[in-house]
């Protein structure tokens, strides 16, 4: 019988996140402190993140080591298993060789957990009693919810409001986990007053929730930090236990990548499972090709600016150096919520800039068509997010057949869409479309930033 899935065994688990910034000829610009405009400390980070997590963020170190305690939960749902897509495969007619990644199956259904874990932990190890978070699709929030109630933490998540009406059930997933789920924008900050100010039926931003958030935490600097769910550094770090696992399970088919492919929203579960690969390249002579696959609808690596700029709407936040549309960009309603974000993450930014990784940008109906295939053909109904690595992914294959060549194809399935059916509803009523965004509605938002390099 052909092999299907290769899970690891626990005595072969990686026991350290890999930090690419230590391999890095060019590492990322400093992030910078949002009112004096210098490098940010860890000591000023310290005040929004618990500290380790701040020294994480600025770390050079190639590999950090997970804690114990972090390992010993990984367990409920790791070793995820590396697939081979046999079925869609054969519906492709390929010659292509597709391996899929599977983070659907931690317990709420997404990569998410692999940084809430630590993140709770972390801020537990210092005494933290309150987090405050935003979410978009309800993933993060699904995540931090169980992390933080394992921790004894008390979470408030602020839900972009699209979502907290499309999705209720994840937000009765955080309620079952004990967090406490606000939609935002909100009357409970400043931030979310004057976004309603500015549009009393604003649908929200994940940019506009992080400020909610933010402005929380900042109030109570005595026992209460505030969490992110990508973007930041110490994100990315945690979610390189995907690639890290990866490349055990791809030795274990004696198989190698020629492409590794990851939606991406702000970049986390892209530099999860492509930075292991990356680092090959760097200093093992590998050539994978790592792509990025964002939403038509919200193109900033491939029709961003290279610039600094705020992670939130009211600037917040200190300032990333960072592929963006502008923080004020506000995206269409997208059905992959979890996409729906102005920026990417300092380090993404950087190699893309130094061209040691590829971003395409592919438009929703393709999306959820690639989604549609891959629950007909292997079984899963992804996210709507995860979608979009699908999509790059049969590219490749029908590029593949085209040229004659049995490439190998890997792509992290970042979730499952058990709770966006919504989305199909959509789909396959014919309701959906696909936006366009003019340059000039592109360049209104990155006009805006203050040119700071
Ligand atoms: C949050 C989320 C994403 C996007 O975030 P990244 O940090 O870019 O990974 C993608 N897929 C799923 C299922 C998500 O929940």
């Amino acid at each position: 019988m052909k092999t299907k899935k290769i899970i690891l065994p626990d005595s072969k688990m990686p026991t350290h996140y890999y930090n690419i910034v230590g391999d890095m000829k060019n590492k990322p610009l400093q992030p910078l402190h949002p009112a004096t405009k210098k490098p940010i400390t860890i000591e000023q980070l310290s005040g929004i993140f618990a500290e380790e997590l701040a020294k994480q963020e600025l770390s050079t170190e190639r590999y950090i080591e997970i804690p114990e305690e972090v390992q010993q939960l990984y367990r409920i749902y790791r070793c995820t298993p590396m697939v081979r897509a046999y079925g869609l495969e054969k519906a492709l007619d390929t010659p292509a060789k597709i391996y899929f990644k599977n983070e659907s199956v931690s317990p709420i259904g997404s990569h998410k957990t692999n940084t809430a874990i630590p993140q709770a932990y972390y801020n537990s190890k210092q005494g933290i009693k309150h987090l405050t978070t935003e979410t978009g699709a309800g993933q993060w929030g699904s995540a931090m919810s169980m992390a933080t109630q394992h921790f004894g933490i008390d979470l408030k998540v602020f839900m972009v409001k699209v979502s907290f009406n499309q999705k209720p059930y994840r937000k009765l997933m955080m309620n079952t986990y004990g967090a406490d789920v606000i939609a935002s924008p909100s009357n409970t900050t400043a931030a979310g007053r004057a976004a309603l100010a500015k549009d009393p039926n604003d649908s929200g931003s994940l940019g506009i929730a992080i400020s909610e958030a933010v402005e929380m935490a900042m109030q109570h600097p005595e026992d209460t930090r505030y969490c992110l769910g990508s973007v930041l550094n110490h994100v990315v770090l945690h979610q390189t236990i995907i690639g890290e696992e990866s490349l055990k399970q791809m030795e274990m088919f004696g198989d190698y990548p020629d492409v590794v492919i990851g939606c991406f929203g702000g970049g986390s579960n892209f530099g999860g499972i492509g930075f292991p690969f990356v680092r090959e390249n760097l200093i093992n002579g590998k050539k994978t090709r790592v792509i990025a696959i964002e939403p038509q609808s919200c193109p900033k690596l491939t029709r961003g600016e290279f610039q600094y700029d705020f992670g939130d709407t009211a600037g917040l936040t200190p300032l990333l150096p960072m592929y963006t549309l502008g923080h004020n960009f506000h995206p269409s309603d997208i059905h992959a919520g979890g996409l729906r974000y102005h920026g990417a993450g300092s380090i993404v930014s950087q190699l893309l800039k130094d061209k040691l990784i590829e971003a395409q940008a592919i438009p929703q109906l393709e999306t959820l068509a690639a989604g549609v295939l891959f629950a007909r053909t292997e079984g899963i109904i992804p996210a709507p997010e995860s979608a979009h690595a699908i999509a790059g992914a049969i590219r490749e294959a029908k590029r593949a057949k085209e040229e004659g060549i049995a490439k190998t194809i890997v792509f992290n399935l970042s979730g499952h869409g058990q709770v966006d059916l919504y989305a199909y509803e959509q789909y396959l009523s014919g309701k959906l479309k696909d936006t366009t965004i003019s340059d000039a509605e592109l360049r209104r938002t990155i006009d805006e930033l203050e040119k700071i390099i």
